[in-house]
């Protein structure tokens, strides 16, 4: 299941939350119970310049490319 990030649209209040892929709809904010806006995922963000998100960086060439790094 994929974890999304939202942001609260009244508040700012940014939270994870685990959906389901039957969920359609966002969820309300848990501090003020107003509405939430989707956020571009963390994990995208984290794994450019790095071995599939983790701390070791890619520039060796043998993490992704070489399908031993438990990612693929
Ligand atoms: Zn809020």
């Amino acid at each position: 299941m994929p974890i999304y990030e939202y942001q609260c649209t009244a508040c700012g209040h940014r939270f994870e939350k685990l959906m389901s892929s039957s969920s359609v709809t966002d969820p309300a904010c848990p501090r003020c119970g107003k509405a939430t806006e989707k956020q571009l995922s963390t994990f995208a963000a984290k794994v450019e310049g790095a071995c599939c998100g983790g701390s070791e960086p890619s520039a060796g060439g043998s993490c992704c490319s070489g399908g031993s790094c438990g990612c693929h």
